[in-house]
């Protein structure tokens, strides 16, 4: 990203593209599905479930793998962000989940979500449908394998294009994507850091969740579950009034994006995590022998939920 670069004085400058993985406007979610959705076609499941904010990527990602497959997919929306102009509500990945066919049922902010899909899961067995449900965010180690094979692509990509050492840079939420990358790292003996920006949980537990998972992931590997707790790191300090509010550090991430490379990030994720990377860019917090790489993990779709946080009519 040489005009980003340039424009913050900042070292050699890159970007996973990882919002380009092809499902449905891409993203994250796009790796972790490839093998949950093998788990749920051996079991012969006919309908995925699963849930997330109102503005899920994940569920519109789940929703367009369920179409491909074949399956009907149903998904619990959790209204985490108060008094919600319509557009919030109706548009961006919402409309997208319309289009794919997704039923979808909006429940209370605060409510137990994975206690909430279970008994919809109960619901459907008794219908005779066979459910196959996946926690949110995608975030099992099974999952989180699909980080494992990102960790994979960059280590052929960063030889490829001689990057001296990596550091990733990106945002952390439901635990998945982080988990993966460090679990790949350290599975592959490599001395990468990365640097999780949450959009949600404080700093401890976000951590503490992280390193479980990973370790748990390391295991699905074959591999001893011994990543060191101080390789876990997630900064809380970009998460401004809560999950899915919009903060200034945000609208300018999102705004430099688009108008120094012409690229799309999200205002609940990659835009919080952007903001992050910038705030250590402008600080002097990377090393001088290390190439910063921001993993894009998707999310634009949710740009149109959000015209109201760039103070448009
Ligand atoms: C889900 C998501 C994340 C966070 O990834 P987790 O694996 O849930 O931590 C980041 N960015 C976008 C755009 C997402 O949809």
């Amino acid at each position: 990203m040489n005009r980003l670069r340039a424009k913050l004085n900042a070292p050699r400058l890159f970007i996973k593209r990882d919002d380009c993985t092809g499902l449905a406007t891409g993203g994250s979610k796009t790796r972790k599905l490839e093998f949950l959705l093998g788990d749920a076609l051996k079991q012969g499941a006919d309908t995925l479930l699963t849930h997330g904010a109102v503005q899920s990527n994940h569920v519109r990602q789940t929703a367009a793998a369920a179409a491909i497959a074949g399956l009907r997919c149903e998904a619990l929306l959790e209204e985490r962000v108060n008094n919600p102009p319509n557009e919030y509500e109706h548009s961006g990945n919402v409309f997208l989940d319309t289009l794919f066919d997704a039923t979808l049922h909006h429940v209370p902010g605060g409510t137990a979500m994975d206690a909430a899909l279970e008994d919809l899961a109960t619901q459907l067995r008794a219908q005779n449908k066979k459910p196959y449900v996946i926690s949110g965010g995608g975030s099992n180690p099974l999952g989180s394998l699909g980080y494992v094979d990102c960790i994979l692509e960059l280590q052929k990509q960063c030889a490829e294009m001689g990057l001296r050492k990596p550091h990733l840079v990106h945002a952390t939420g439901s635990a998945g994507t982080q988990a993966g990358l460090l679990a790949g790292i350290h599975a592959l003996g490599l001395n990468w850091p990365v640097t999780g920006i949450g959009v949600r949980a404080p700093k401890e537990t976000q951590e503490t969740r992280v390193h479980g998972l990973a370790n748990r992931t390391l295991e699905l590997l074959g591999h001893s579950p011994d990543l060191p707790r101080a390789k876990v790191v997630a900064d809380d300090g970009f998460i401004g009034a809560g999950y899915g509010q919009p903060t200034e550090g945000m609208v300018e991430a999102v705004q430099m994006l688009a108008r120094n490379e012409g690229i799309l990030i999200d205002p609940v994720y990659t835009g919080k995590g952007m903001a992050g990377m910038i705030a250590m860019l402008r600080a002097g917090a990377f090393g001088s022998d290390e190439d910063v790489i921001f993993v894009h993990t998707g999310g634009s779709a949710a740009l149109f939920g959000y015209r109201w946080a760039f103070g448009q009519p």
